[in-house]
């Protein structure tokens, strides 16, 4: 079977059991090609729904996760994202085709690199990618719209909330190692709501290299 055919495979599996929803972004499920962000020794596991290794010890999430984050993350177009963890790119670049800038932080020097290679190579020019601690956010380019944490935290940092719009929210499976949730917290005028949207497993943010 080839390559297309695993791709619209996948999207109807994750649409069956709920993951997908929207129109928009199903289409940008299809646009986006998975198999330009794994390993090539992954080739064949591009569209299979589970984690895969990307180097120094991390992974791309399964696009279950990325699915479940996309939809509520709730993107538009003329929105400016923060995602903290730029990995393979791949989250990057499914976000890219749904609002106006993705600025991704990165704390691996060479995934930063990989990130960056794999979104040009897949055209995504409005994403810049940045080597660095996203546990301090990234303030060139705040106040952000959204920010999208896809390492586990055990908090929500002060500096996201700080470099996030009001009317905002911030996405992130906050908890410990093995475990985390993933929380939804809103800037509102009077302070933050938080709302949960259950269990997940992520590799953890750190504050050093591996
Ligand atoms: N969004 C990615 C998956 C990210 S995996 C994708 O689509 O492929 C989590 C990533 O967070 C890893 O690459 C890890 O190196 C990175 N990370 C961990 N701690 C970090 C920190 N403090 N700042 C920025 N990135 C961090």
């Amino acid at each position: 079977m080839g390559i297309n055919e695993d791709r619209e495979m996948l999207i109807s599996k994750l649409i069956g059991e709920g993951y997908l929803k929207s129109e928009k972004i199903i289409e940008t499920f299809r646009e986006v090609p998975r198999e330009m962000f794994v390993p090539e020794s992954d080739l064949a596991n591009a569209y299979g729904d589970y984690p895969l290794q990307i180097g120094c010890g991390q992974t791309i999430s399964a696009p279950h996760m990325v699915a479940i984050m996309t939809e509520l993350l709730r993107p538009h177009k003329t929105e400016n994202i923060l995602e903290i963890g730029s990995g393979s790119g791949y989250q990057a670049a499914i976000l890219s085709k749904l609002v106006k800038n993705v600025y991704t932080v990165e704390l691996e020097p060479e995934l930063a690199q990989t990130a960056a290679e794999n979104l040009r190579k897949a055209g995504c020019t409005n994403v810049s990618v940045f080597e660095g601690d996203g546990s301090r956010g990234y303030p060139p380019f705040a106040p952000y719209d959204k920010i999208l944490v896809t390492c586990a935290t055990p908090d929500i940092m002060k500096a996201w909330k700080d470099q996030l719009k009001e009317g905002g929210w911030i996405i992130a499976p906050v908890g410990g190692f093995y475990h985390q949730e993933l929380i939804l917290l809103k800037k509102t005028k009077d302070g933050f709501e938080e709302q949960r949207h259950g269990g997940c497993i992520f590799v953890p943010l750190r504050n050093e290299r591996l």
